[in-house]
């Protein structure tokens, strides 16, 4: 029998991102023990499961296993943007724009539209309304045939309202929505919502395995049976068939089961951090609604959020460098309130 990597019986404390569980012992026993088959002729019986079980959640009628939430979301873009010239509506802020190296205008050759939401952290009706293109006058626009949206985006939860309103009006126009619910599990353990309550407003979503769930590997593509069968010939087109996936679907059929429910405590931990941290002069730049941190330092002190990183780091505890001003902190399952507790901790010996 295999033995355990070493890794599985070291801590994990690395709050750089939730990209960066490790797949513990008994996902890798779940993984060990999968029936597999060849998924491209869909004939992985752990794959197929997975597909059923993320549409049953989603209450849509099928789903796809990819590589990545890229795969994923540039499989969407690519399957519902066939007529270029088109466009596609996004938030400025969002993965799809500024983190899958402009995937849609390589892809679908789709004009992407970046917008900064006028009035909240969230798109909102009125923005997309202002950014959308429309078919007439012919010959001169790339209408807009997609918006895409992102929840949570950066841990923040975008509310439900305002995913219904911007469905209602751009299904409307005849329009198609895809949600990039990446972190759609922790919205929906947040709000006490299931899938299928976002899901309803879309025409197709993304769900990462890969991030809060624990798994090494993938991420699902969730729509009706034509969309699904037509990006599953392109998942094929850009490489993306693989054959014995099972052994990777069984690990997203574990963290169903046993991680999804951990991240009401990682939850709980994010908002200990920020309430902490903000009592120490820390700015919140974001709502802490979900699994993530961020926050500027304390402005009464020059590099106060670098210093913080250095000296965590010398204390076991790793972060991520500052990015666009902000430090990110990010909550996932293998982080421990004692190590949320020495960032507590190293704060207040600096700022507090
Ligand atoms: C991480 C992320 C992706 C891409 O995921 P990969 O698996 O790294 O390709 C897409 N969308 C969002 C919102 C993400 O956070």
């Amino acid at each position: 029998m295999l033995k355990l990597p070493a890794y599985t019986a070291t801590p994990n404390w690395d709050m750089s991102s939730d990209t960066v569980t490790r797949p513990s012992g008994e996902m890798l026993a779940a993984m060990l023990a999968a029936p597999v088959g060849d998924d491209v002729f869909h004939e992985d019986p752990t794959v197929v499961a997975l597909e059923q079980r993320i549409a049953a959640l989603c209450n849509k009628p099928a789903a796809l296993f990819c590589t990545s939430s890229t795969l994923s979301n540039q499989l969407a873009i690519r399957t519902h943007l066939c007529s270029p010239p088109e466009s596609l509506i996004c938030h400025a802020q969002s993965h799809i724009f500024q983190h899958e190296s402009a995937g849609a205008s390589m892809h679908s050759q789709a004009m992407m539209i970046p917008v900064a939401p006028a009035t909240t952290d969230n798109l909102t009706v009125e923005d997309v309304r202002r950014a959308f293109v429309w078919p007439e006058p012919v010959g001169l626009s790339a209408p807009t045939n997609l918006v895409a949206l992102e929840n949570t985006l950066s841990g923040a939860l975008m509310p439900i309202e305002d995913i219904r309103a911007i469905s209602e009006f751009t299904r409307a126009q005849g329009a198609k929505v895809h949600l990039d619910g990446s972190r759609l599990w922790n919205a929906a353990v947040a709000e006490g919502r299931e899938l299928s309550a976002y899901a309803t407003h879309v025409d197709s979503l993304n769900l990462c395995l890969s991030k809060g769930m624990g798994c090494p590997v993938g991420a699902m593509l969730v729509g009706d049976e034509a969309f699904i069968e037509r990006a599953r010939r392109f998942r094929k087109a850009f490489g993306g068939g693989w054959r014995q996936a099972g052994i990777l679907a069984a690990a997203g059929l574990y963290a169903i089961e046993h991680v999804w429910p951990t991240m009401r405590e990682s939850h709980r931990l994010a908002k200990k951090l920020a309430d902490a941290l903000a009592a120490l002069g820390f700015v919140l730049v974001l709502p802490p609604d979900t699994n993530m941190v961020v926050v500027e330092g304390p402005p009464a002190v020059a590099s106060s959020a670098t210093m913080l990183i250095d000296s965590v780091q010398e204390r076991g505890v790793r972060l991520s460098p500052v990015y666009q001003g902000s430090l990110r902190i990010v909550l996932h399952h293998q982080i421990s309130e004692e190590c949320v507790d020495i960032v507590i901790d190293t704060a207040r010996r600096m700022f507090g």
